[in-house]
């Protein structure tokens, strides 16, 4: 940008035609435009960008931006030049021809903001170019790569501390969405210099948590989607490649836009398969945990589980990635039994050391609590961050709380007929064979083992086989029993059990009546569904009408630009000026993201669709 700005708020109203900065990014920019260096760690959706995009623009010299996410920096670049802001980025994307253009522009002082793959700025020429340029900061994107314990992890990363050897006079920024406070302590020592923290609240309101008992995963994500989101974009995370690719040819069965995603697809599959969740609409994204860092796409209205993550960061990213535009999403999990086992065992069989297995077993442990509670799920969630909340009103907790139910009883019976079982055949029983004989059903293999004539056998004849695997599957969650997956998931007794057969230690199960929140949903004129038929439901007909030829007018509009939708302007921004019909460019400067910039090259183009509905 030729013009520097007075001042950051300046920066933000003319170039991105916002009105006001939200918490902690004025206090951010301020520290860094002084020349300090920051971490900043908001939540996905919080507004990171700003924190060094302003600053570069109000500092002399190029703000240099070191992210992993190479297939993403054409899309964050273009939506940058679409601000009239001078962006480029150098990764392996690029030949050698366009390589040396970016080059020849940095060194001619003709960029405010360049991107770099790491591994490219580490490199010899890499090195040289920085050398020549006079440099306005350094921003380390998704920062959290730099820790070892991390799942992210990139060795590059490491290599980044010669940033503060060579420049010690350059102020760094440091960017997450994810970091405990190890993480935190690290990022700190390998890539700043007493860097200030800048922590956001990591609540997304907008978000609502819900958790469903797994019966049939898919066919209740499939009702999922058909009822609540049958044309929203979304996202459905599962932990094999081998389920990903099932689920989404069951989906694109029924009609679904559903695509696959995971690291054993040809890259040219994958990046057209992300090009086109980027560009289209209603795009519902199958895929491992492969996809979705830095993904800054706006309005994916709903982000699914069929796995149960390893660990409630890892939830937390990946729900994250719903509702960034602000508007209401949905983060939904089906959870059963299968997923306590296949967890534990990953973390058993696993070559890791015992260290690292103790971390991973308290993590998932946090996160089997956080699938269990019965309590408000958001202040969970928030307390693992470190933050004291209040019932938030917006999960399946808070919306139809469960019932609790005294299952010390039950929970007694199931214990003893493990005990009794293994007691009488010398051998343990997985529990499909238990909750046989607790509910007193006669098969192969009872007759073989005798186990009718155990004290044991018929003894549950009053709950159904359901009720018993959700109470099984608390208990193991709860390490009251442990199943062993090396010998075909068979029960066996632990520790804990004792206090439980004791009566010391009290069992409490919750029941939620199936389908329940639904009901109240539709009998309360519902908050629940899809965001954007939310939103749309606020508009009058006519006004919707508008907002429905001001996305046909942004699809064309995209399409001649070369850039995803959400880039020339978002939802939100279109809805806004649905509502407000600005009849002069004047006009249009009050509306929400809508910057000098794009007034400019939209604005009459934008006045005449909404004059000719007028
Ligand atoms: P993050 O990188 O933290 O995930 P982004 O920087 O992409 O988040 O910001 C998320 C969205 O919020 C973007 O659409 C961005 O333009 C918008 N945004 C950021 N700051 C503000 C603000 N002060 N006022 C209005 N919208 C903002
Ligand atoms: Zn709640």
């Amino acid at each position: 940008m030729p013009t520097k700005f007075p001042t950051a708020l300046d920066a933000l109203q003319h170039v991105w035609g916002y009105a006001a900065f939200r918490s902690l990014q004025a206090q951010a920019i301020d520290h860094v435009v002084a020349g300090g260096d920051a971490l900043v760690l908001m939540p996905t959706g919080g507004g990171k960008s700003l924190c060094f995009q302003i600053p570069a623009l109000l500092r002399d010299g190029v703000g240099i931006v070191v992210s992993p996410l190479i297939a993403l920096m054409q899309d964050q670049v273009a939506a940058l030049r679409e601000l009239g802001i001078r962006a480029a980025f150098l990764n392996s994307t690029l030949d050698a021809a366009e390589a040396r253009a970016v080059q020849r522009a940095a060194r001619m002082g003709e960029l405010d903001l360049l991107y770099m793959a790491p591994e490219r700025l580490l490199g010899e020429s890499g090195m040289a170019l920085l050398d020549d340029l006079r440099i306005a900061l350094f921003a380390i994107d998704e920062a959290h790569c730099v820790s070892q314990w991390g799942h992210d992890f990139r060795p590059e990363y490491g290599q980044l501390s010669v940033l503060r050897e060579r420049w010690p006079a350059v102020p760094r920024v440091a960017l997450t969405a994810t970091a405990d406070a190890p993480t935190r302590h690290e990022i700190n020592q390998r890539l700043l210099q007493d860097g200030a923290e800048f922590v956001s609240s990591f609540d997304r309101p907008n978000i609502r948590y819900r958790v469903v008992e797994k019966r049939d995963g898919r066919a209740q994500l499939l009702q999922f989607i058909r009822s609540e989101h049958p044309r929203d974009c979304g996202v459905v995370y599962c932990l094999s490649r081998n389920t990903v690719e099932e689920v989404a040819q069951m989906l694109a069965s029924h009609d679904l836009r559903a695509l696959p995603y995971h690291a054993g697809l040809p890259s040219a599959t994958r990046a057209a398969h992300l090009r086109r969740f980027l560009d289209e609409d209603g795009i519902v994204m199958v895929a491992t945990i492969a996809f979705g860092m830095g993904i800054d796409k706006p309005d994916v209205r709903f982000v699914a589980h069929l796995d149960m993550p390893k660990s409630i960061e890892g939830y937390f990213q990946e729900t994250g990635r719903a509702g960034r535009d602000g508007l209401p999403a949905q983060a939904w999990m089906a959870y059963g039994l299968q997923d306590v086992v296949q967890q534990r065992r990953l973390i058993d069989l696993s070559d890791a050391d015992e260290a690292y297995k103790r971390l991973s077993t308290a993590k998932l442990d946090a996160m089997l609590a956080l699938a269990e509670a019965a309590d408000c799920r958001r202040v969970r969630l928030l307390g693992y961050f470190g933050e004291i909340s209040t019932p938030c009103g917006n999960c399946d907790n808070c919306l139809n709380p469960p019932q609790l139910i005294d299952a010390t009883e039950s929970a007694q019976k199931l214990l003893s007929a493990v005990y009794r079982c293994r007691q009488s055949s010398g051998t343990s029983f997985a529990a499909s064979h238990i909750i046989d004989v607790l509910r007193g059903k006669r098969t192969d293999k009872t007759e073989r083992h005798s186990h009718h004539a155990l004290s044991t056998f018929g003894i549950g004849a009053d709950l159904s086989e359901t009720d018993w695997r959700l109470l099984l599957r608390q208990l193991v969650a709860q390490r009251y029993v442990e199943v062993d997956a090396t010998q075909f998931n068979v029960l066996h007794l632990t520790e804990a059990s004792r206090a439980v057969l004791k009566g010391t230690q009290r069992i409490t199960l919750k029941h939620r009546e199936p389908g329940a929140e639904r009901k109240r949903r539709a009998s309360n004129g519902s908050t629940a569904s899809s965001g954007t038929r939310l939103t749309m439901q606020s508009l009058s007909s006519a006004d919707a009408e508008l907002f429905a030829h001001l996305r046909t007018w942004r699809a064309a509009t995209a399409k001649e630009h070369g850039v995803p939708a959400y880039v020339v302007f978002p939802d939100a921004t279109l809805q806004a000026i649905a509502l407000a019909r600005p009849d002069s460019l004047d006009a249009l400067r009050g509306i929400s993201g809508v910057g000098d910039k794009k007034r400019d090259t939209y604005g009459p183009a934008l006045l005449e669709v909404i004059a000719q509905r007028a």
